[in-house]
């Protein structure tokens, strides 16, 4: 089965990503994909870009695209760093900043993704147990010692945020090494560090256009941080692929992050929703925290993960699950329209009471 493939390859588990449905229409909460259309400025935008010019490659360096970051984010464009999603904006920075002797650390419950890198890059890590409430360890990950730290905040799949005292503190406690802070779901209540960035040359930040600007299937995210930084995942990515955001991408992209209304109508909206969410999930008995995301993990005291799981999804609604250590019963669920939570919590109803 596996002949003629690399040995690093034929060891592999990767990533498995949230299921995309062909077959029939499902309500769809299972990737965390923004409920709302992409902003009329950025269609626009993008089908003026697929002209004639498509026989061109597109900038290799993003600039205009980094511009209009770097504008929102009150940094230089030599602050920015723009690629294919901030899944290889990831890729690239664990390969830009760490290495094999000295274990990353992140924690066990967080996005799966990391491990799959460290796996893939054959670097090491060390996993810091989330506190049982799934709350960060703030001091494990300032007294460990690290060959680098990463930190989703909010976190996935749990939501919890930590605050710019508790990061100040991580960033702090590891000075010597690069701290990469994947702020993907930042735009819906945390706080985002970018503003430390002047204050610490070892902060990346890595941002997506796929939640809170509605486009996922764009796959534009992009880093912030000190300009060495930046200088170091150039070189990884004009070692593997110069041309990774395409013009379409560049040029869309560009025009979500200048529609300042568009964005904060939708974030808003989908914060909105969730908490009335979160209530009406309570009321049914489910043991949900607060979120700062655009999901929600909840769980069932008295039903397996499992057993709600395939219930939704015969009732035509998919959410996400995990085969996982300590999160097992924990379903994770996209935030969508008002209508589609509606139908969610009426799918529940019927399963809670049956
Ligand atoms: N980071 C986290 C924590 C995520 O949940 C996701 C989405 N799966 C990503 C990064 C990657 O998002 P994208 O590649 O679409 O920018």
């Amino acid at each position: 089965m596996k002949e003629f493939w690399s040995k690093r390859v034929r060891d592999m588990i990767p990533y498995v990503p949230g299921e995309q449905p062909k077959d029939r229409k499902f309500i769809k909460l299972n990737t965390n994909e923004n409920p709302y259309p992409p902003s009329p400025k950025v269609l626009a935008a993008a089908k003026a870009a697929a002209d004639e010019a498509l026989r061109r490659y597109p900038d290799p360096e993003c600039l205009a695209l980094r511009q209009a970051i770097a504008a929102h984010a009150e940094l230089d464009p030599s602050q920015v760093f723009c690629g294919n999603g901030s899944d290889e904006i990831l890729s690239f920075a664990f390969q830009a900043f760490f290495d094999k002797e000295n274990p990353i650390t992140f924690p066990d419950i967080t996005y799966s993704f990391y491990e799959v890198y460290v796996k893939f890059l054959d670097l090491t890590s060390n996993l810091i147990p989330l506190n049982e409430d799934f709350s960060l360890p703030v001091e494990r990950f300032v007294r460990e010692p690290s060959g680098g730290v990463v930190i989703a905040n909010p976190n996935a799949p749990t939501g919890q945020a930590i605050s710019l005292d508790e990061l100040r503190r991580i960033l702090n406690g590891n000075r010597e090494q690069v701290v990469i802070v994947d702020e993907a779901y930042i735009d819906f209540g945390g706080d985002s560090a970018v503003g430390l960035i002047d204050e610490y040359p070892n902060l990346l930040v890595v941002q997506t256009a796929s939640k809170s600007r509605s486009l996922a299937g764009l796959r534009v995210g992009w880093a912030l941080g000190n300009a060495n930084l930046i200088a170091a995942m150039c070189c990884v990515r004009d070692s593997i692929n110069s041309y990774t955001v395409d013009r379409i991408a560049q040029a869309a992209a560009a025009a979500a992050l200048e529609d300042a209304a568009y964005f904060d109508q939708t974030r808003r909206a989908i914060m909105h929703t969730r908490e009335s969410a979160l209530t009406r999930l309570q009321e049914l008995g489910f043991q949900a925290a607060p979120s700062k995301a655009n999901f929600l993990f909840v769980r069932h005291p008295k039903l397996a993960g499992k057993l709600v799981f395939q219930a939704l999804r015969e009732r035509g609604i998919l959410v996400r699950r995990w085969d996982q250590l300590r999160i097992e019963d924990y379903l994770r669920i996209s935030v969508g329209t008002e209508e589609e939570m509606d139908a969610l919590c009426a799918a529940l109803r019927e399963i809670v009471s049956g």
